[in-house]
């Protein structure tokens, strides 16, 4: 394994979690589709490029059309390859694996199928993709889209400006920010959503903000985050007749675990 790519930006969002702008040293521009993912590596010994590299997926962010290829990477303390990540900067070597991978996309969706995207942490990542590929349809009003975005707090919402923006200039796009725990404690102000994000279902706020009745004829539903959130709301949608997309059987309900 060598370094074929460059990080060419890095912004903080907090300081355990981090934007990487990435790019390949050759110029090569990297073909994916909005919602896949792609493998970061780092070796484990800076000096020793023939030793052991750690090598992990991680969920693209920018559109397919943008120059480079964006990160939404949050830091495990105690983990192997994101600690590495986080001591990067400007102008460093990285490797980008250049195949991407995942069913995480529009492959399956019609031009007037509504849509959910449910999120918790680093889950938003390949749902900002979608939504940045997708924002003229989104602007025109073809369908209803709805972004659940679950976080501990107001300050890991990453996106959250972007994604307000979006929502003043679409009356179609709703974005439904939700945190966990408590505000008050850090002196926060939050008069937003609270609680876990899979909440909004079953307490049917989202389907009365769209005006919508959720329904498998009507809507394709995109999953992405911690596993006890996907587990719990894939349930709740297949108790209302939705189906997993799969390779083999195309389906309404779409899922990854971060
Ligand atoms: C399809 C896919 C897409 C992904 N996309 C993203 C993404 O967009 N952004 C992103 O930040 N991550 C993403 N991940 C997770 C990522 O691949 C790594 O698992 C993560 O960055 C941890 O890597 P590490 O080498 O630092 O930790 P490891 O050395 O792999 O793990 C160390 C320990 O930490 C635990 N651990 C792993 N992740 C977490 C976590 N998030 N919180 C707490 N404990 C954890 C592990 O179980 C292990 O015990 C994605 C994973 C998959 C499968």
């Amino acid at each position: 394994m060598q370094y074929n790519a460059i990080v060419k930006n890095i912004k903080d969002i907090t300081p355990e979690i981090k934007l990487f702008f990435i790019e390949f040293k050759n110029g090569q521009k990297f073909n994916f589709k909005a919602g896949q993912f792609a493998v970061l590596a780092l070796p484990d010994d800076k000096n020793d490029l023939d030793g052991l590299w750690h090598k992990r997926a991680y969920s693209i962010t920018s559109s397919p059309s943008q120059d480079q290829v964006e990160f939404y990477i949050v830091l495990v303390k105690e983990g192997k390859l994101t600690p590495r990540l986080f001591s990067l900067k400007a102008g460093d070597e990285i490797f980008m694996g250049e195949k991407p991978a995942g069913l995480m996309n529009f492959d399956g969706v019609s031009d007037t199928d509504n849509l959910i995207f449910i999120s918790t942490g680093t889950g938003i990542a390949p749902f900002v993709s979608i939504i940045r590929e997708h924002k003229d349809e989104i602007l025109n009003g073809k369908r209803q889209v709805a972004l659940i975005h679950g976080a501990r707090h107001t300050y890991e919402l990453g996106f959250k400006g972007e994604l307000e923006e979006l929502e003043k200039k679409s009356p179609y796009f709703h974005y439904f920010p939700i945190v966990s725990r408590s505000e008050q404690e850090l002196g926060v102000e939050w008069n937003g959503y609270k609680g876990h994000a899979q909440s909004l279902i079953t307490n049917g706020v989202v389907e009365k903000k769209l005006g919508v009745s959720i329904s498998p004829e009507n809507f394709h539903v995109f999953l992405c985050g911690n596993p006890k959130m996907v587990d719990e709301t894939v349930t709740i949608f297949m108790d209302k007749g939705f189906k997993r997309n799969t390779i083999k059987e195309k389906g309404n309900l779409y899922f990854d675990k971060h």
